[in-house]
């Protein structure tokens, strides 16, 4: 290891004998990561991935024989998981020039709880054909760097080819900052040589990594959508057979940060062998299309991510983006926002219940979005961080006692730092209530979400009303 690397991170590409490495691979081995190193006990895998499975089971209440089923192919698969390349490894690491992209990764496995319970989360799917909830709710991501020997690395494809590529497509695509593209060729990468996915051949000791960190994901997850309740492809498809009768295509769907947009639908027209274009005139007063006889191609549908929205807003959006595709579908290539446009617009948000959005324009919607909503809640404070639950504010007054009685104990017995019950009208926390829900549940039954989100506990502490505080010094 070096001096430099520990300081500057960008060095490491640079040097052959040391690799850093970003680490994803499930919050349930951080204890032993700290405490052994890479290479968490082997033979805890099979049981982790039996719970992770019996989790998901218990959730959808699946029972019998399908249960055994699965379970069988649970065991199956967690050791080859283990041993995908030849020889028993435990550990999965995002191998990655950045450790934006690393957290980025390690998000869409942390929501599921790390790789191999997005693995089984998938098999339990496919299995069942019901969709089962999410392990964690909120952002769990764990990413660990460390430095490490090259040689020490199992990669499917020889580390410097690797290295190569990845370095090219990260400057081509991160550098020039073009948000569109920033992910499109480095999933694609991904998904064709598995490049993220390194084992290690050697333990790591403990001491050899220099820190290990929850890190809120922040380039993917600075949009805050929430991907556990907005699924943009499962609502493109009801909305597709709901309102288009099924007659839109499969096409790929995925959120980008664009500024301007709600959303967009890019294509590629394929002007048939000795197509004419039609008159110009007939095209201007919009009696032809100017594309007539063409069909297209490579279509896509980019929704955007740049400001928070709900539901609805996203409803709108994506429906918006739908029509057109339908468009597109029936042969209007010029139609943009025209007489056609509308008519399907005003059909579809009289059957849907609110109004879709005629333009493109998303002023009115990061309007919205600064308006200010008291939420009320109950923060806990451990001593790796804090987690929170939302309750609507009118209730919470009455629930004090309740509150104080549930959680003394665990003050008591040092499971907690602090409580706080407080209520507070902020744009942070504002955010925050649309990005966890608001819980009608019983105190005992409150859903907590880890919160890491920037400047919330600040914004707290300076903006908030404080009903009550739980901890040591108060008896
Ligand atoms: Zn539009």
């Amino acid at each position: 290891m070096k001096l430099h690397e520990i300081f500057n991170e960008g060095f490491w590409w640079k040097l052959e004998d040391t690799t850093t490495l970003y680490h994803g691979t499930s919050s349930a081995f951080l204890n032993d990561i700290k405490t052994d190193g890479l290479l968490p006990p082997k033979d805890e895998f099979e049981k982790y991935a039996e719970d992770i499975a019996n989790f998901y089971l218990n959730a959808l209440n699946i029972t019998g024989e399908l249960r055994n089923e699965i379970l069988n192919e649970v065991q199956e698969r967690s050791v080859k998981y283990r041993t995908r390349h030849g020889k028993e490894y435990s550990s999965v690491i995002y191998f990655t020039p950045r450790f934006e992209q690393a957290a980025s990764y390690a998000k869409s496995y942390a929501e599921h709880g790390g790789e191999i319970s997005y693995d089984i989360w998938d098999l339990v799917k496919v299995y069942s054909g019901l969709t089962p909830p999410k392990r964690f709710v909120g952002n769990k991501p764990i990413v660990l760097t460390c430095e490490i020997p090259t040689n020490w690395l199992i990669t499917p494809q020889p580390l410097p080819a690797l290295v190569s590529r990845l370095s090219d497509i990260f400057n081509k695509n991160y550098e020039n900052n073009n948000p569109k593209d920033e992910y499109k060729n480095f999933d694609e990468f991904v998904e064709d040589s598995t490049a993220f996915e390194v084992r290690v051949k050697n333990i790591v000791t403990p001491e050899m990594i220099k820190n290990i960190t929850y890190v809120p994901p922040k380039r993917i997850n600075e949009d805050l959508i929430s991907p556990e309740t907005y699924k943009l492809q499962q609502k493109y498809d009801e909305f597709n057979r709901k309102f288009f009768n099924n007659e839109l295509p499969k096409i790929p769907i995925r959120f980008a940060k664009l500024k301007t947009v709600g959303g967009e639908v890019k294509y590629t027209v394929v002007r048939p062998a000795g197509w004419v274009a039609p008159n110009p005139t007939l095209v201007r007063i919009g009696k032809v299309d100017k594309y007539a006889g063409a069909s297209v191609k490579n279509m896509t549908m980019t929704i955007s991510s740049m400001y928070m929205r709900d539901e609805e807003s996203l409803d709108k959006i994506l429906l918006h983006e739908m029509i057109h595709t339908y468009m597109v579908v029936i042969g209007k290539f010029n139609e943009s926002h025209g007489s056609n446009f509308i008519k399907v617009a005003k059909d579809i948000s009289r059957k849907v219940g609110f109004e879709i959005p005629l333009v493109d324009n998303v002023s009115n919607l990061v309007l919205n979005d600064k308006t200010t909503k008291l939420v009320g809640g109950i923060l806990l404070k451990k001593n790796n961080g804090y987690s929170v639950a939302l309750i609507n504010p009118n209730n919470l007054k009455d629930s004090l006692n309740n509150i104080n009685e549930r959680w003394a104990y665990f003050i008591k017995n040092n499971y907690l730092e602090q409580v706080t019950v407080f209520t507070i009208n902020s744009p942070i926390w504002t955010q925050i209530g649309v990005k966890f829900p608001i819980q009608r549940k019983p105190i005992n039954k409150l859903d907590f979400y880890i919160l890491n989100i920037e400047g919330a506990i600040e914004d707290l502490q300076k903006n908030g009303n404080i009903l009550l505080i739980i901890n040591k010094d108060i008896k």
